[in-house]
């Protein structure tokens, strides 16, 4: 279970994020939608640890993470901007974080070997990040978040740069992966369709503030206010 209780980001004046409180259960696939610069990112970071909360605390099954750095938050993350490392190889930045627990060689390959399939990259594996293209690289930043073992997996549009079609057969590997590995996922995405199609919940965020949280069907056709159902396109 990750529980957010008032989680507040200010960058100077501005306010990113506003006294965010919700819970993702365990195993649950949790979802946040909202426009460009709604915080999403932000609260992501705030939970992996990569940016420190201005105030408000989130727990890991009610232990309080919001003190400890992102390498011991057990959490694997894809970053909206891909974060791969520019001098290794596809394989080594999809194995990258397993080689730095120590796990073994053999074990690795396997592991890296099962996502690169999933993925549809296995030929790319001796490629370097700038050798491919944007949908390429999202797709081996997903590998590198997916050969982890983690109680929690942080996925900040893992498919925006895709086609139309790649991007419907990801969103069924993400599922199948999500029922696979049976952990909590924090999903975050502007589109609707992914959002309705995937989630076991949905969270509406609109200037740095939750507007409902709910089942797709609860978002779509109880619409908390204006908002949330101009956003998700529920019927008058
Ligand atoms: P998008 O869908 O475009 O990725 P988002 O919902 O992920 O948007 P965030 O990246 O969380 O939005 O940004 C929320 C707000 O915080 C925006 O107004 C953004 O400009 C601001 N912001 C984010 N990071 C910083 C930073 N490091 N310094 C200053 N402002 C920031
Ligand atoms: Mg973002």
């Amino acid at each position: 279970e990750v529980r957010i209780e008032g989680l507040r980001k200010d960058f100077g004046k501005a306010t990113a994020v506003d006294e965010l409180t919700l819970t993702v259960r365990d195993r649950e696939f949790l979802t946040l939608v909202g426009p460009s610069g709604c915080g999403k990112s932000t609260t992501l970071r705030m939970i992996c640890g990569l940016e420190r909360a201005t105030s408000g605390q989130i727990y890991f099954d009610d232990q309080a993470v919001g003190h400890l750095p992102a390498n011991k938050r057990d959490i694997a993350m894809v970053f909206q901007s891909y974060a791969l490392y520019p001098h290794r190889t596809v394989e080594q930045n999809i194995g990258f974080a397993l080689k730095m627990m120590r796990v073994p060689r053999k074990t690795i390959d396997g592991k890296v070997h099962a996502a690169a399939k999933a993925l549809g990259i296995l030929d790319l594996l001796d490629r370097k990040p700038r050798e491919l293209s944007g949908g390429q690289r999202q797709r081996v930043a997903l590998g590198r978040a997916i050969v982890r073992d983690a109680g929690a997996y942080l996925l900040d549009e893992p498919l925006s740069n895709l086609d139309a079609q790649l991007r419907v057969h990801m969103r069924a590997e993400i599922k199948r992966l999500h029922a696979e590995v049976a952990r909590t996922f924090i999903y975050v995405t502007h589109d609707q369709v992914e959002a309705m199609t995937m989630s076991d919940r949905i969270a509406v965020l609109s200037d740095g503030r939750l507007q409902q949280c709910g089942t797709p069907e609860e978002i779509y056709e109880r619409p908390a206010n204006r908002f949330v159902a101009a956003f998700m396109g529920s019927p008058p």
